[in-house]
């Protein structure tokens, strides 16, 4: 239908003079017809970059239409091939931001924590357990003891572990008869050289093998006993439900999970050296359930060769390869059968590589180039570097980024691994490129089981930034501080609350719909140009405080 102009049909697409108005009525299937939309579909964003890769602030997104609620808004994402996160961050694998307490923290919002590996693959594979232990449906390994215990052994327990509901069996371990149960209160006042015998419960409530998890839960709520071991028709027992995960439950709700086992995501980093292979080993062992391969220009044959032998080493094992700038690149590691991309070379906060190698992708454009290659094989990527905020973020998912990693961003909360000081008056924690010599220096004092393994796979610096036989080490990122940001458990809300009011703007309602919206060219964007850039930020006040969220 033509729109009318006065009740006649309009014989042009031009908008009309003042003098002749459309009317108001019409407005919306005027735009059906009106030639020009406004802003730029994903690709005219993209072709229109002249000669320049584009960063995240050269560009906007444009505003769509609201009829619905923020918080009605899913951050559900896929971060790899067989991985759905509800909330699609992951925290970089460097060793002032990811330790077990950040992949603890950010998981139970909804993330994946990537622990580091700039640590002996001992010390990285406790953390990996550490995490994997942290909730559970059935305990399907818990600790146990036997009849000639002592209550010095559930001490032990309590000091190495942290919880001291230890079920006592025949055999002293998972499969025995069922004989009693300890608690906390059960040796709270006793002497270490106690039997367990004397002071263990042995009528003792429980569920039996077969019982779901739901009826088992509900057994243990009207128990209203902290655990619930559940047993086979001999007695024997089989697994352990815990109260305190019901609690883990409820508290986070977003928290990413494996369906199955009710225990959280854990990710870790590591190189694609020989040696690499056999911490990863360890690393399996311990629940691991990302692998991400940490190499700052992934398109090299070790790391084809290395995703190949995981992929049949272990096929459950789900691999973000990387990192990758260009569609080449991306195709390689997609052909070795890698079930997620890591996009990022020089845009990271601490990163010098664009400088001093003159290699690298402007972010906004590298993201845009991968994920459009790789979303046609169906595999998700993330984007890694150079988020500084919740706008950032946004505007990678609407590239096409199906989740953002983050180190700058994270670091500096209490969950990172290090210490707080002052520096200049101000409250900081240290956060450094793990291409920093500082980060290559830290295996030789750090780590006690990592001495002298300075070049070897023990070092994450080394092993992504620096060749062995180099005789000088080039670095390739800077060591600083960054600012007190709290807890993730505010920070992380702050951007996920951030993020679905950035996405209602737009007018969709999940990371799903934005992409589907972008690729569509439903979702309009426009360029920035310097001066936009300064009317987007603030200006024109003598001082101001920016306090990011209440
Ligand atoms: P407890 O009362 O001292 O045993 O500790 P809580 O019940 O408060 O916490 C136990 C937490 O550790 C739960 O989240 C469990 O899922 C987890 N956990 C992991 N492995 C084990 C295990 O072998 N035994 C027990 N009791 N808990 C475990
Ligand atoms: P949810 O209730 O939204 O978490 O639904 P799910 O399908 O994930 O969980 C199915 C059942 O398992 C429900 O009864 C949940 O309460 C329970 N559940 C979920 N996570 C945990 C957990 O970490 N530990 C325990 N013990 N139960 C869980
Ligand atoms: P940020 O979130 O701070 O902007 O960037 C973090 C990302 O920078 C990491 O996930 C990693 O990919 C990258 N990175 C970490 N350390 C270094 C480094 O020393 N040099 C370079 N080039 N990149 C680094």
């Amino acid at each position: 239908m033509s729109p009318l102009v006065n009740g006649h049909a309009s014989s042009s697409n031009a908008p009309a003079r003042a003098e002749s108005h459309l009317n108001a009525a019409d407005a919306l299937s005027f735009l059906e017809e009106y030639p020009r939309g406004d802003g730029l579909s994903v690709q005219e964003l993209m072709d229109s970059r002249q000669n320049g890769g584009l960063t995240y602030n050269d560009f906007l997104m444009l505003p769509g239409h609201i009829n619905f609620p923020a918080s009605i808004v899913s951050l559900q994402s896929k971060v790899t091939k067989n991985i759905v996160l509800n909330t699609p961050f992951l925290s970089s694998p460097m060793d002032t931001v990811t330790e077990d307490r950040m992949a603890i923290a950010l998981a139970l919002h909804g993330g994946l924590g990537v622990i580091h590996h700039n640590c002996s693959a001992e010390e990285q594979a406790a953390m990996v357990r550490r995490v994997k232990k942290y909730e559970n449906g059935f305990i399907t390994d818990p600790l146990c003891l036997g009849p000639e215990s002592t209550v010095g052994d559930v001490l032990e327990i309590k000091a190495k572990f942290g919880f001291c509901g230890v079920p006592i069996t025949e055999t002293g371990g998972i499969g025995g008869k069922l004989l009693g149960i300890i608690t906390g209160r059960d040796v709270q006042f006793q002497k270490p050289e106690t039997s367990i015998k004397s002071v263990m419960t042995t009528e003792v409530i429980t569920g039996r093998a077969g019982i779901t998890l739901e009826d088992a839960n509900n057994l243990l709520r009207d128990s209203k006993k902290g655990k619930l071991p559940i047993v086979d028709a001999s007695g024997n027992l089989i697994s352990l439900v815990a109260r305190s995960d019901l609690l883990k439950n409820q508290n986070y709700p977003l928290a990413s999970k494996v369906p199955e086992s009710k225990q959280l995501y854990c990710g870790a980093a590591i190189g694609t050296r020989p040696g690499d292979r056999d911490r990863l080993k360890l690393l399996v062992e311990a629940g691991l359930d990302v692998v991400v391969l940490d190499s700052s220009q992934g398109n090299s044959v070790f790391q084809i060769e290395f995703i190949q032998w995981i992929k049949k080493t272990y096929p459950k094992l789900d691999v973000i390869a990387g990192n990758v700038v260009t569609r080449e690149q991306a195709a390689q590691l997609i052909v070795a059968g890698a079930d997620g991309l890591r996009i990022g070379m020089g845009s990271g906060s601490i990163c010098i590589t664009q400088e001093v190698m003159a290699v690298g992708r402007p972010q906004g454009t590298a993201v845009y180039a991968v994920s459009e290659f790789a979303s046609r094989f169906g595999i998700p990527t993330v984007a890694d570097g150079g988020i500084g905020n919740i706008g950032h973020i946004a505007k990678a998912l609407a590239l096409g980024a199906s989740a953002v990693m983050m180190g700058g961003l994270l670091a500096g909360t209490t969950e990172s691994p290090g210490e707080y000081f002052y520096h200049e008056g101000k409250r900081v924690k240290v956060y450094r490129g793990m291409g920093s010599i500082e980060a290559m220096e830290h295996t030789q004092r750090g780590s006690a089981s990592a001495k002298g393994a300075i070049l070897g796979s023990d070092n994450a610096a080394t092993a992504r930034y620096f060749s062995e036989t180099d005789a000088v080490k080039v670095a390739q990122g800077v060591s600083g501080d960054v600012a007190d940001k709290g807890s993730i458990n505010k920070f992380v809300p702050y951007l996920y609350t951030g993020l679905q009011h950035s996405l209602q703007d737009s007018g969709v309602k999940s990371v799903v719909d934005l992409q589907a919206a972008s690729r569509a060219g439903t979702v309009r964007f426009e360029l920035r140009t310097a001066s936009a850039q300064v009317e987007g930020g603030v200006h024109g006040l003598n001082s101001y405080t920016k306090r990011l969220f209440a």
